[in-house]
């Protein structure tokens, strides 16, 4: 279970997509959950993944 979870994290590593704009922006998770990434377009912080479910 684990390891299926780890593979469909991989599978879509490090895309996320804005809230605010939609536009998707490539960084990774690690700065997500630190809080340092930052949509390009509107300088929003506020992402989700870009996998659903
Ligand atoms: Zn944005």
């Amino acid at each position: 279970m684990v390891k299926f979870e780890e593979a469909r994290v991989r599978k879509h590593k490090d895309i996320f997509v804005c809230r605010k704009c939609k536009s998707k922006i490539k960084v990774s998770s690690f700065k997500v959950s630190q809080g340092e990434a930052r949509c390009r377009k509107c300088r929003r912080s506020v992402l989700r993944p870009k996998r659903k479910k």
